[in-house]
């Protein structure tokens, strides 16, 4: 029996994490995975698909170069190259990841592990105990009840990302991040595409505002979408796929895409028989990622905090600390940022006006258009940065839209999450001719000192 500080199940963001900061901590660390080391974020999540979007960004740069006077015509998507471009990033990315969990001296433990006891994790028959066990087995693409993935002519975001043409017709079910990613994608590749989502509003758990800008965008590129509806059935034939919904409308595609959320991979584990507290298939945690039994922890997406990549990352790092003796702050799942990566970005940090007002903050809001910005203009992109604040006090809330924006939330968070006001980042200088500039406008409006704002 091999015994570890540090026994991890699950070799993705939430595992790797905790296993690398352990290591770095003198911990001794085993990291069990039974896919590949990276879990879903690298190998079919985050990294795969954004490769997707870079590429579907310089096709509809070249679609639209004669608006910035350059000659160029787009003949077609290759998507074995596409795929070629994508796979290499991500096995650049996967090398670089397994050299350096072998170079913080991190046992890597290739198979299916199982919880035997609350300190064990049994592995094809070797048994692997910690004086912590870590679980972060992540999760799986769910469907609804009696649609049925095929994995041909419907399907989850895992087979898209390894879809070797671009379907003429696709219908994705389900209007939040990955569903609209994926459909800017499509659509950026030329296909036609129509969102059915059964709430009233795309990418619902943003702000209002934003979720409003990013239809008017994804109207204006063509995506067709369907709101505060519910899918009722889908039918494959040789031909393609027929999706009814409960308003009796019926479309027909090529392809359905299921984008409707993930569960938790937590069945068959051995969690409950071990007396681990879970809910919907959840494990319950505190706010240091304990779980109800002394000596297991649980990190990532299969427990019920925002299944973001960096969520996962942030609760294996504070893991690891806790375990070591470092008592790190709880996480503030507030604070963290959030990009939906389509053209265009949706991002944010920190409340919505709705949350904002049911928490019972006082608030003024503030809405910088990106018509007034240089960078914004040049790059022929629309959008806005709207701020809430409490009044007289730190901001509570940044919501921005338009190309690129994801990389505004540098800022934005630290503006979050020190509590600055708007007062303290007016007087913050922002390089020129940059998107970080409308920021900075939009608190210079917010502190009661527009430049390039009208109104
Ligand atoms: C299409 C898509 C796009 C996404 N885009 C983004 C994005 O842009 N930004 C972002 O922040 N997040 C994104 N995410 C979410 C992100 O991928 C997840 O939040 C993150 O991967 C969760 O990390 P995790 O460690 O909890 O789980 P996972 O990454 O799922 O890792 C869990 C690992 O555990 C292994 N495992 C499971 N059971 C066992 C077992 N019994 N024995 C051994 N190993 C086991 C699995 O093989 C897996 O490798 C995206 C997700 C998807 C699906």
């Amino acid at each position: 029996m091999a015994q570890f500080d540090l026994v991890i199940l699950g070799g993705g963001s939430g595992g790797y994490a905790c296993a690398l900061r352990g290591a770095q901590l003198g911990l001794s660390v085993a990291l069990i995975e039974s896919g590949k080391l990276g879990g879903t974020c690298l190998h079919r999540g985050c990294i795969p698909t954004k490769a997707l979007l870079h590429a579907g960004e310089i096709a509809d740069n070249t679609r639209d170069a004669a608006h910035f006077g350059v000659n160029a015509q787009l003949h077609s998507i290759d998507m074995t190259a596409v795929n070629v471009y994508k796979d290499g990033v991500v096995n650049r990315l996967h090398k670089g990841l397994q050299g350096l969990v072998k170079s913080r001296s991190v046992t890597f433990v290739a198979g299916h592990g199982r919880l035997v006891s609350p300190n064990t994790v049994e592995v094809e028959g070797e048994k692997y105990t910690g004086k912590n066990v870590v679980l972060a087995t992540g999760s799986y693409a769910r469907t609804l009840p009696g649609l049925e993935i095929d994995g041909t002519r419907i399907i989850t975001s895992d087979h898209a990302l390894t879809l070797d043409y671009v379907p003429a017709r696709v219908i994705v079910l389900g209007g939040g991040v990955i569903g609209c990613e994926f459909a800017s994608v499509w659509k950026s590749f030329g296909a036609d595409v129509r969102i059915i989502e059964a709430l009233p509003h795309l990418v619902a758990l943003e702000d209002e505002s934003s979720s409003k800008q990013l239809e008017r965008a994804f109207r204006k590129r063509g995506i067709n979408y369907e709101l505060g509806v519910r899918f009722a059935s889908a039918t494959t034939s040789e031909a393609g796929v027929k999706v009814k919904l409960e308003d009796g409308k019926e479309f027909e595609a090529d392809l359905l895409l299921v984008a409707v959320g993930r569960g938790p991979t937590s069945a068959n584990l051995g969690y409950e028989e071990q007396g681990i507290a879970m809910e919907r298939g959840y494990v319950i945690v505190d706010n240091k990622c304990r779980t109800s039994v002394p000596g297991i922890w649980a990190v990532g997406d299969l427990i019920p905090t925002l299944q973001l990549a960096h969520v996962g990352f942030a609760e294996g790092i504070m893991v690891a600390e806790e375990i070591a003796g470092l008592n790190p702050r709880p996480i503030n799942y507030d604070g963290v940022p959030r990009v939906t990566y389509s053209d265009p970005e949706v991002a944010s940090v920190g409340l919505t006006s709705a949350q904002a007002k049911a928490r019972g903050h006082e608030i003024v809001e503030l809405t910088y258009d990106l018509a007034g910005n240089g960078k914004a203009q040049i790059l022929n992109t629309a959008g806005s940065v709207k701020l809430i604040s409490e009044k007289n006090g730190p901001v509570l809330g940044i919501h921005i839209v338009g190309a690129r924006v994801g990389e505004l939330l540098a800022e934005a968070q630290l503006i979050y999450n020190w509590e600055a006001s708007a007062e303290d980042v007016a007087p913050l200088i922002h390089a020129h001719p940059t998107l970080s500039e409308a920021m900075g406008e939009a608190h210079m409006a917010l502190a009661g000192k527009p430049l390039h704002a009208h109104g």
